[in-house]
């Protein structure tokens, strides 16, 4: 199986139930007549409740099951330049549904473009990233990220796309901050925290990514050790990162120093990298180092000060 077919199968639009694509605005369809339209970049969720918005909700709500319709006719062209014109309104939705089809490509009508792919899901984080983390459609955010995280293992370049991986990861960093909002966790159901969950693996995992092609590994082993550390969530791609990131992990410990490269005696502070090769690890608490023999038979004579005053105490 290819890479390429891996990636249509899943993120194949069809598999996706068109259905939940809808749900997003689905509390405003009381309404029964729409309104003349004004075309606007605020996002249908957005706090204030004014005509216009209105009226742009119901514009979105309109467009989406157009493109719907035009998706399940296999009329892709359309149901694109549809989708582009809800975008255009403010609808995540539609951004991150342009962001799918050109990720994983349809049949032979409509080929992947990664490029456009990750501008498109970088632009839905945008404009969700403009409504209230509290009314956030966790499955929504959770297609893009997952989408965004799938591009930058598999398909984008650190060198080649640098912009654009510095903008994605820029936002997906705000993305993580607002879901650490209590607010944005309060009235959550299990499942919806097992995808708040799985989209902050993502990013975490992205983050140990982007630092290890970066050559920082101590930041990278930090993103990583986040990453192990939020555990098994039920889906599928973001359990197989926590695993991967073990492996990061264990790879990558070796190359972090874990004891500062200064003498914990007489604070002499080793900078060329021969001179810190020849620091003493004390082999007792393998915390500190030391320059030299005396300065280790110094730090060592604490270790049994400190235990003589433990069996003071106990
Ligand atoms: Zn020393
Ligand atoms: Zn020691």
């Amino acid at each position: 199986m290819t890479m390429f077919s891996v990636i249509s199968k899943c993120f194949n639009p069809r598999s996706l139930n068109p259905r939940r694509f809808l749900t997003f605005n689905k509390n405003r369809d009381g309404i029964s007549k729409p309104k003349p339209v004004m075309t606007t970049l605020v996002p249908p969720d957005f706090e204030n409740e004014g005509n216009d918005n209105t009226n742009t909700t119901l514009k979105i709500v309109e467009l989406l099951s157009e493109a719907e319709e035009y998706l399940n006719t296999h009329e892709y062209t359309r149901a694109i330049t549809v989708l582009q014109h809800a975008t255009q309104c403010g609808s995540a939705t539609a951004a991150a549904k342009l962001g799918i089809i050109y990720h994983g490509g349809i049949n032979d009508t409509i080929p992947p473009d990664y490029a456009s792919a990750a501008v498109y899901y970088l632009f839905a984080l945008k404009l969700i990233y403009m409504i209230p983390c509290n009314k956030w459609d966790m499955s929504l955010v959770l297609d893009v990220i997952a989408g965004l995280s799938e591009l930058y293992r598999f398909q984008m370049n650190r060198k080649r796309d640098c912009d654009i991986w510095n903008h994605g990861i820029k936002a997906m960093k705000h993305i993580d901050q607002a879901l650490q909002d209590p607010l944005a966790t309060k009235f959550l159901s299990h499942k919806e925290i097992q995808k708040r969950r799985a989209i902050r693996i993502h990013i975490a995992y992205c983050l140990g990514l982007t630092a290890e092609a970066d050559k920082d590994f101590s930041t990278a082993l930090t993103a990583f050790q986040n990453c192990q550390k939020f555990g098994d969530c039920g889906f599928n791609t973001a359990d197989k990162l926590v695993k991967k990131s073990h492996t990061k992990v264990r790879t990558l410990e070796p190359q972090v120093p874990r004891v500062k490269p200064v003498c914990v005696e007489c604070q002499y502070e080793a900078k060329e990298l021969k001179d810190i090769w020849t620091l003493l690890v004390c082999a007792k608490c393998q915390s500190v180092a030391c320059c030299s023999k005396a300065c280790l038979t110094n730090h060592l004579s604490t270790h049994h000060e400190n235990e003589g005053e433990d069996k003071k105490t106990k």
